[in-house]
């Protein structure tokens, strides 16, 4: 059966059916770099990921516009923006109220300045945001690297692909003043703080994809439309696309508005940038050709918080520029991560990083994994503990590569193959497809070069077994089993011998001192049979 996935805008599980099944077009709306991306943010950006991928695969079958099947490879061009302007601290508010985060992170850069916690390397001024947001985008793309995510991979040689927000100025202006003649959008507001608003309706599908209508809208909607600016807009949900404002840290000149010519500098609000950058960057030809061809694109991806407004809006002005039924004919939306069963907090510290994981000596492999293991519209539930698990999954993996390809040649299996295949194509069920993965490697301990070739095409999609670092032997120095990432010194053997003694003298009291003072310094002990201590990085 080739791939069904669910799709947002029309609520159901359908064939996912590309205008040229050779080649997808496919955007998910990226970071907003005015902090560092945590494992949440990367679960969404890695279902992304794994989908593109299993799009690629020569394993992925789809159904083409005529109903007949087309066998994989395929290709798909994959774009994700860099919020670097515009997106307001209180994202629910479709008119962009709130703080510019940019200025809540120059306050974090200064206070972290001040308290010497910037890392060393960091060359960025508090008071350029420019640098602030350049300064997160590195630091972005190279976890996103590091976690195997391909746009961002594909990025370093074409950087188009992740295009920026303050890069695309031009391309934003140029919808806001089509929609500006076209009625669709109109201006407000008083001189030196006027706005250009999108005006909801004269768009009538506006709430398709989120299932809010302008009623209930217009009543407030459970607080999902920003109180403020209402006197000057035509309808509560209207959402800015442009502000004027000469005092902002990021402006630009202003958009022309018909019969106004004297408009200060501004900025534009957050969902234009995603219709100028996904039609000027996926449409050849670019935006002129996109409103002349009334062209779409096959795919957006973006997290479940992004699906009202953003996904909303960005429907709304895209259709009326291009004149299409459609913006994207399918919308994906991974669910939220939980960490310990619990939401995600930065004050209880569970707002992990790949830089914090990587710190206690997990492999981005690893986290990939763990972040992909379960399926896109449930809850995924992170824990340490599964951290462990999925590292022994993606070392078993390999293993099972590195043995293959020393054995027979073999047959290829295809009950495997065709039990991972449908999984993937039922809505990218991924843990039925490590479940038949995991279930083929228990049963084969002595893997051919046919199985270290099929594993080698589903780790194309997987992208677990690449990314595994060597693992670096544990080292025994006699005293003490170390685990990678511990390194050996004095200090702790002097420790461990003070314990072995105590144990011996059966001073328990002073043994458990010394395992405290080991667990103050982040590391873990063990006793194994045979009197040895493994020591480990304490989780
Ligand atoms: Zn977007």
């Amino acid at each position: 059966m080739p791939l069904k996935l669910y799709n947002t805008l029309t609520k159901s599980l359908e064939p996912f059916v590309p205008q040229d099944p050779d080649h997808i077009r496919f955007y998910t709306c990226g970071p907003t770099v005015y902090d560092d991306a945590h494992i949440g943010n990367f679960r969404s950006f890695l279902a992304a990921d794994l989908l593109r991928r299993w799009l690629e695969s020569p394993l992925c079958t789809l159904t083409d516009t005529e109903g007949n099947e087309h066998q994989g490879p395929r290709q798909v061009t994959h774009v994700m923006n860099i919020t670097d302007v515009g997106h307001m601290t209180d994202d629910d508010n479709a008119d962009g109220a709130g703080e510019d985060k940019m200025e809540v992170a120059a306050r974090r850069i200064l206070e972290a300045k001040k308290s010497g916690t910037l890392p060393p390397d960091a060359k960025v001024d508090p008071n350029n945001p420019f640098q602030i947001a350049q300064f997160y985008e590195a630091r972005f793309k190279s976890d996103a690297k590091a976690l195997g995510m391909k746009v961002a991979i594909d990025a370093d040689k074409d950087p188009s692909l992740m295009p920026r927000a303050t890069g695309n100025i031009k391309e934003m202006k140029q919808v806001i003043e089509d929609l500006l003649e076209k009625g669709d959008a109109y201006a407000a507001g008083s001189p030196g703080a006027r706005a250009i608003y999108f005006n909801v309706q004269s768009f009538e599908r506006y709430g398709k994809l989120s299932g809010n209508t302008l009623d209930q809208l217009k009543g407030g909607a459970g607080g999902r439309v920003d109180e403020s600016n209402q006197s000057e807009k035509k309808h509560p949900a209207d959402f800015l696309l442009w502000k004027e404002d000469a005092s902002h840290k990021m402006k630009w000149p202003s958009p022309r508005v018909p019969g106004q010519d004297n408009w200060g500098d501004g900025y534009p609000g957050w969902h234009i940038e995603c219709t100028a950058m996904a039609l000027g960057r996926l449409i050849p030809g670019g935006l002129n050709a996109a409103k002349a061809t009334h062209a779409h694109i096959d795919l957006h991806s973006g997290g479940e918080d992004n699906i009202f407004p953003h996904h909303e809006c960005e429907i709304a002005q895209s259709c009326c520029f291009t004149g299409a039924d459609h913006f994207a004919t399918h919308w994906f939306h991974p669910r939220f991560l939980k960490v310990d069963g619990q939401k995600m907090s930065k004050s209880k510290g569970t707002m992990h990083t790949l830089a914090d994981l990587t710190a206690k000596g997990f492999d981005p492999a690893a986290v990939r994994l763990e972040l992909i293991k379960t399926h896109y519209r449930a809850n995924a539930d992170f824990s340490i503990q599964g951290l462990k698990d999925s590292t022994r999954t993606a070392q078993r993996w390999k293993r099972f590569i590195d043995a293959g390809k020393q054995g027979h040649p073999g047959e290829p299996n295809s009950a495997v193959r065709d039990a991972v295949v449908s999984a993937m194509n039922e809505d990218l069920n991924i843990a039925g497809a490590i479940g038949a993965i995991n279930k083929w490697i228990k049963d084969t301990p002595d893997p051919t070069q046919a199985d270290a070739e099929l594993m080698t095409q589903f780790d194309a999609f997987l992208s677990v077994c690449d990314l595994l670092q060597d693992t670096p032997e544990a080292q025994d120095t006699g005293i003490a089993l170390y685990q990678p990432g511990v390194t050996p010194s004095d200090e702790i053997e002097s420790l461990l011998q003070q314990r072995a003694a105590a144990k011996k003298s059966k001073d328990f009291a002073a043994a458990d001192a010394i395992r405290d003072q080991l667990t103050a310094m982040g590391l873990s002990i063990m006793d194994k049979p045979g009197g040895k201590v493994e020591v480990a990085i304490a989780n």
